[in-house]
């Protein structure tokens, strides 16, 4: 069995753990070529001791000789990089096979793709790359002879129910996403404009990182998922469906013209996933305890309403009009997110910016990764606009957002 030479960009994060504990439970069939963060530095350290990757790459060049000095100093031989051009460079490296592309959000497109130009094995978490450029992204797997493998477990789920049947062909009815619907599935509406970003970042069934977590409140992940699913699957919009599971347990199911519908169980642990695709097309221990059908109490599903989720509806809405305004959808949800982690916007405006957003950027299909990247950074700008706008509103409201931001202030310094 041939090892497998990993990069694993986004390496501090929660799916950076995940994997990185499947690679210490099999280091006969995995090593570490690169590992990638942003800015934490101290962690990215651990890991290098721990691993000793080849390469390692963080955002600023000052960070980069920091980090080197200190592995010179603990005997660590990888050599330090710095800056997207460097994402790519290990994402395209002839010293990996297999790219782990979990960097969050669009800070992970254009390494992702070196990884497809490049032909690699792709096992794809950054949900945003394909969300933003998937047209594009599906041409140049194929044309590259990549193989893409996703890790989202609802895709892994559909992924393994297809058994490689083909997905848009006609034995293919429908898709059914299923959703936890996050920690205000029972919220009363009225309260939701005074939740906290470490409210929104509790989830009730999974451990994720904090946009992750926020779109999963708000349920912009799910809306996010129909259209990495509309492409992974080259399934049409009408034939995928949003399905409230709050157990968490099916992760989500295939349903086939005779009716048979084939789901995948598990854990919400996303090493369940995360071994099926590092180890495709074979298993190996994940670590993650067994299923204990005993112990389920029940499992139960229901719609989601759309007026206590706006931001699913918005994304459903581009998912319907064939896609053309994904990048705008995706770019106003990191900069409303981003602004309300940072205690910048109110929880219900995050909704109010993306439509904003939508309704006065121009929606045209994307042709080039230049339009792509122009598109994305001229709706940061309108975002920009629009979370001032909303923080105008609120100023006038009945809870003042000073009272929120302090509370988000301090809640953010503990996340
Ligand atoms: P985290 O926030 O936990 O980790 C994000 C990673 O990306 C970190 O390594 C971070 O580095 C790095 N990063 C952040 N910004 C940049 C940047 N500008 N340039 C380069 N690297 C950057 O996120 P998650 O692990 O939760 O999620 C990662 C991706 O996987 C997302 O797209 C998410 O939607 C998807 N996903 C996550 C799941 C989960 O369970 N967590 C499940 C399914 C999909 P640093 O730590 O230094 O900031």
């Amino acid at each position: 069995m041939p090892t497998q030479r990993l990069t694993l960009l986004g390496a501090t994060g929660s799916i950076g753990d995940s994997t990185l504990d499947l690679v210490a439970r099999h280091p006969d069939r995995f090593t570490v070529h690169a590992l990638t963060a942003h800015r934490n530095l101290d962690k990215l350290f651990t890991r290098c001791v721990a691993f000793r990757p080849d390469v390692a790459v963080v955002g600023e060049a000052q960070d980069a000789m920091q980090l080197q000095a200190r592995l010179r100093v603990a005997g660590v031989r990888t050599e330090v990089m710095h800056g997207p051009q460097a994402l790519c460079e290990v994402a395209q490296s002839a010293g990996c096979d297999t790219v782990v592309a979990a960097i969050v959000g669009a800070a992970g497109l254009l390494s992702s793709l070196a990884a497809a130009r490049a032909g690699k094995k792709i096992l794809l978490a950054n949900k945003e790359a394909l969300v933003m450029s998937g047209a594009l992204f599906m041409r140049t797997v194929a044309a590259h002879g990549a193989t893409l493998l996703p890790l989202d477990s609802e895709h892994n789920a559909i992924f393994q129910c297809l058994a490689g049947a083909p997905a848009g062909g006609a034995g293919v009815e429908r898709i059914v996403l299923t959703a936890s619907g996050g920690p205000f599935l029972h919220r009363p509406l009225e309260a939701l404009d005074r939740v906290t970003p470490d409210e929104a970042c509790a989830h009730p069934t999974w451990r994720m990182g904090r946009k992750i977590s926020v779109d999963s409140a708000t349920m912009m992940n799910k809306g996010l998922e129909t259209i990495e699913a509309r492409w992974l699957f080259a399934m049409p919009p009408e034939r995928i469906e949003v399905v409230i599971h709050p157990q968490s347990v099916i992760h989500s199911m295939v349903a086939y013209a005779d009716q048979s519908v084939l789901a995948q169980l598990g854990r919400p642990d996303m090493r369940t996933p995360i071994a099926h695709a590092m180890a495709w097309p074979e298993r190996i221990d994940s670590g993650v305890a067994p299923l204990d059908f005993l112990q389920l109490a029940h499992l139960s599903f229901a719609a989601p309403e759309l007026k206590r989720f706006p931001c699913l509806r918005l994304a459903l809405e581009v998912l319907r009009e064939g896609c053309a305004a994904s990048v705008t959808l995706n770019a106003a949800n990191e900069a409303a997110v981003d602004a309300f982690l940072n205690g910048r916007l109110r929880y219900t405006d995050i909704a109010h910016v993306v439509e904003d957003c939508l309704q006065r950027a121009p929606s045209s299909a994307h042709e080039s990764l230049d339009d792509i990247l122009a598109t994305d950074t001229q709706t940061r700008v309108l975002a920009g606009q629009a979370i001032q706008r909303a923080a105008l509103r609120s100023a006038s409201a009945t809870v003042p957002l000073s009272l929120s931001t302090t509370l988000d202030e301090g809640i953010g310094a503990r996340l």
